[in-house]
């Protein structure tokens, strides 16, 4: 990693772009506060509806003085055919409008450049979500140092950039098929179906190509995961791509104020504060499970009914988040009551957005039935809570495989293949596999009590990484002082070359 010395500190100014999707933007909101503490004037970029969530967050960092701005750019919703509104990814109505975000997204670029170019201070470095590959050419048109975030796991992102470096991607035909992952000091054997790469669907190559285009020509790399839980592809990551790479996570562990977790993505939570509060004030300490799902997609109704049955079975006292309920037919909200009846004080089903950051760090929280996000998963590694991984798609085949694997803090259900590759009709996890996996992690058994101790140690890990002297505090650091440094060589450089071109003539 580059070294500088920030003796001749040059006035830092840095624009944050995420990806209008709730597990990107979250990661993101947390990393411009700290930046902020660090003395970075940062520009967060958003919309009027995802502002609105993050209203409270926003009130605080004024309150707090802490420099950022948060710009609302209008988001070019009708141009792109989609509903009025529909400014993030967990609001768009259905997958066939995915496309459409991607192009709303686009037509950002002009009205994006021509705010910062009116900025003063002027922007001296952008990071953003490697998904916004079109702000690539902003930060070129400012000339200005661009650094790509990653807001997933580095196996993940090692294994798709090194698949896709050796052409692996086009000459596997089989998606099951296991191949040897190169570069890497010991053998380790993935699957296309479970390292996928990015936006590896039909109709979205080009928009691959210029994320991937975006991610080749970025001035470096910066990353929501630590070193201490994945050090060999942190490493082996660092080695091939090229490029500074800078570990600052986990995020989530920023905030430790309860009044900003309490609302951390979302305002508006699906359940009373002060009766989920006392809820879980009444339970035993490590005896609840929490479940919840990705913020992305909905789930199949005869699965619920699994679910529903499993947890039942198990006799252990759960959270259960299920995300839009609304959307779902009469049957399975009157199949939802009588469930919430039965289960009666053993159970608090939420119905939409949950404070998932609260009530993981909930001493009474023992277990998590996850599908192994990457921002969920850290929140559990950094609350010290065991979980049950249950991927769906994109990066969290490779995530469960850390947990499990690598960490030893999971027990997996039994998922195999993604939701792409399922059947119309097919349930992949059945009440079994639930009421199994939920006795198993939540049980008084060796495994489930070495498992514990694991997940406690980790957390120690996680927060000591982020603490002064840690190792992703320690690369925050490192990362402003590249800031410094080179927001210094480029205006220097852009000065330079003016400076020769006006002396040529002579
Ligand atoms: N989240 C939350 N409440 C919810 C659902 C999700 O606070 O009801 C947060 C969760 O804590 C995490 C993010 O939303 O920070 C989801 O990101 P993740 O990477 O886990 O999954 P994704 O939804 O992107 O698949």
């Amino acid at each position: 990693m580059t070294k500088f010395n920030t003796a001749a500190a040059a006035p830092l100014h840095v624009v944050i772009v995420p990806l209008l999707a709730q597990g990107h933007m979250i990661p993101m909101i947390d990393m411009a506060q700290l930046l902020a503490e660090r003395g970075v004037l940062v520009t967060f970029i958003t919309t009027a509806v995802n502002a609105s969530r993050i209203m409270p967050i926003i009130d605080r960092v004024h309150q707090s003085h802490l420099p950022i701005n948060f710009i609302e750019l209008p988001f070019p919703a009708a141009e792109a055919g989609l509903p009025e509104g529909c400014e993030n990814w967990d609001l768009l109505p259905s997958k066939e409008l995915y496309k459409n975000f991607f192009d709303a997204l686009f037509l950002l670029r002009n009205p994006l450049e021509q705010h910062l170019k009116d900025l003063n201070p002027r922007p001296t470095c952008m990071i953003n979500d490697m998904f916004n590959a079109w702000t690539a050419d902003v930060a070129k048109a400012l000339n200005i140092r661009r650094l790509v975030f990653h807001g997933t796991s580095c196996i993940y992102v090692f294994c798709c950039y090194i698949l896709q470096k050796h052409n692996i991607y086009e000459k596997v035909t089989d998606d099951a098929e296991e191949v040897i992952v190169p570069d890497l000091p010991t053998t380790v054997r993935v699957s296309i179906m479970h390292a996928p790469g990015w936006l590896n669907v039909p109709g979205f190559k080009q928009l691959r190509d210029e994320v991937l285009h975006a991610e080749e020509t970025a001035d470096g790399v910066v990353m929501n995961t630590l070193d201490e839980i994945e050090p060999m592809f942190v490493e082996a990551y660092k080695k091939v791509v090229g490029k500074d790479v800078w570990t600052v996570g986990p995020l989530c562990l920023y905030d430790k104020d309860f009044s900003s977790r309490i609302v951390r993505g979302n305002k508006l939570a699906a359940v009373d504060q002060d009766r989920m509060l006392s809820w879980l004030d009444s339970m035993e300490e490590r005896s609840v499970l929490y479940v919840s799902f990705s913020t992305l997609g909905k789930m199949k109704v005869g699965q619920i009914f699994e679910i529903g049955a499993g947890l039942e079975a198990s006799g252990v006292p759960f959270i259960w988040v299920i995300r839009g309920v609304e959307k779902y037919s009469l049957e399975v909200v009157k199949w939802l009551e009588g469930f919430e009846e039965r289960m009666g004080l053993r159970s608090l089903v939420i119905k939409g957005w949950a404070p998932q950051a609260v009530i993981l760090s909930h001493k009474v929280v023992g277990g998590f039935i996850t599908h192994c996000g990457w921002n969920s998963t850290l929140e559990a590694v950094s609350a010290g809570v065991p979980m049950i991984t249950w991927p769906h798609f994109a990066d969290q085949f490779l995530n469960e495989r850390m947990v499990v694997e690598y960490l030893r803090i999971g027990i997996d259900i039994g998922v195999k293949k993604p939701a792409l590759y399922w059947g119309e009709d097919e349930i992949p996890v059945m009440r079994d596999d639930v009421e199994r996996a939920v006795r198993s992690l939540m049980g008084d058994g060796e495994e489930a009590e070495e498992r514990r101790v694991r997940a406690r140690e980790l957390k120690e890990k996680a927060m000591k990484a982020m603490e002064e002297g840690g190792s992703s505090y320690e690369n925050i650091t490192s990362l402003v002082d590249y800031m410094h440094q080179t927001a210094g060589t480029l205006q220097g450089c852009a000065g330079n070359l003016l400076y020769h071109k006006m002396e040529l003539p002579v």
